[in-house]
């Protein structure tokens, strides 16, 4: 059966890079059917909102969603649910993406490119994954209140609620565990379970789940010493699981080992492998239009998105060794160019890689 992807480009650097990913899949996946829709500001301008309902049922009805990045300045005034970035809330609430996958790679090319000495940092490939629905973010009750017991009753307080119900936590696992197999076997667990009944609860359902995967060695990490871990010796770490909170601090935390944010794809998958998968970074409305952006985040998505939705692993290595060759090459775009290599723009980027493919 023909797969389908929806293509949907966004705002600022969002075609350019979008573009060069587009020939590198109709390169080594030439049955893929390919079908573009405006997102974001683009769309807002287009017909009135960021997620139009066209491009929503596009994206809900194709096995797979490779998208841009959204965003720009000039939509900051308009009212919340007209910005662009609803567009990708949006997305993750109608497809249920519940699984975040964010890999960070740091080529040996790119060691310098890193705040790390090389020797600690050099050939990082960790997956982070972040439970993307649940934890404080999304928890009830939440909100602000005249405290009204306690050594500050009458002042106004915040509060908000973590929570995550035992399938929440079980389904994430499964991913956990699934990518570890397909990567060195090892998965470490992060929660804070010395403090908080959540994340007991966290860990007592991934120690189950880790039953039906005995080819996969468990460890759990509580948060503050896997923040310390990252930076000390990140190398230790395969794939980290873990939940919407402290996913959202250490995704961060090891894209910055490596130092180049045109380099980090990420994908959000669903229950049944569908899933968006985009580049780390954003529009980068600065650079647009001047054909000087990194498409390569893009295409490690594609990647991505070959491995983990369109079941075509094969195809994934091709493009990732095809990225990794084109740096071998010495050719950089100019947000990861130093002295001694070769600058190209966003076009000659995506010639090389199809280059490094054939
Ligand atoms: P950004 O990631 O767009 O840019 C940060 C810096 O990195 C800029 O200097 C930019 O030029 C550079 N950069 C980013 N991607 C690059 C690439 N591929 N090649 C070369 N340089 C690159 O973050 P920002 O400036 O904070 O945000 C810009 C807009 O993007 C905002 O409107 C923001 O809301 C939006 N945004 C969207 C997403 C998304 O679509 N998922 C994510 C983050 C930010």
């Amino acid at each position: 059966m023909t797969k389908k992807i929806a293509v949907l480009p966004g705002d600022g650097i969002g075609s350019e890079i979008i573009e060069q990913a587009v020939r590198v899949l109709r390169a080594v996946a030439p049955s893929l059917e390919i079908n573009q829709a405006p997102v974001g500001g683009t769309a807002y301008d287009l017909h009135g909102h960021p997620l139009p309902p066209a491009t929503l049922k596009l994206a809900q009805e194709s096995n797979a969603i490779l998208f841009g990045a959204v965003g720009d300045w000039k939509y900051d005034k308009l009212p919340r649910e007209h910005r662009p970035e609803q567009a990708i809330l949006g997305l993750r609430k109608a497809l249920g993406l519940f699984a975040n996958l964010r890999p960070a790679i740091l080529y040996p090319e790119l060691a310098n490119a890193s705040s790390l000495k090389p020797e600690i940092v050099s050939g990082l490939d960790i997956l982070i994954l972040r439970e993307l629905t649940g934890d404080i973010y999304f928890g009830t009750p939440r909100g602000i209140r005249t405290a009204t017991d306690g050594p500050y009753a009458g002042s106004r307080e915040g509060f908000d609620t973590m929570r995550y119900a035992e399938p929440e936590i079980r389904r994430i696992a499964h991913i956990g565990f699934q990518a570890a197999q397909k990567r060195k076997g090892k998965l470490c667990s992060v929660d804070k379970a010395n403090v908080l009944e959540t994340s007991q609860l966290w860990r007592d359902v991934v120690i189950e789940v880790a039953k039906d995967y005995p080819d996969v060695a468990l460890t759990h990490m509580y948060v503050d010493n896997a923040a310390m871990q990252l930076v000390r010796s990140p190398r230790e770490f395969d794939v980290i699981v873990t939940g919407n909170l402290f996913g959202d601090i250490l995704s961060d935390e090891a894209a910055m080992l490596t130092g180049s944010i045109g380099m980090l794809p990420s994908a959000s998958l669903n229950a049944s492998g569908q899933g968006l998968y985009e580049p780390s970074h954003g529009s980068a409305p600065d650079i647009a239009g001047q054909g000087i952006a990194n498409p390569l985040a893009t295409i490690l998505s594609a990647a991505m998105m070959l491995r983990y939705s369109l079941d075509s692993a094969a195809l994934a290595d091709r493009i990732e060794q095809a990225v990794q060759k084109v740096l071998q090459q010495g050719l950089r775009t100019a947000d990861i160019y130093e002295p001694g290599t070769t600058k190209v723009g966003t076009a000659a980027m995506g010639d090389a890689v199809l280059k490094a493919l054939a």
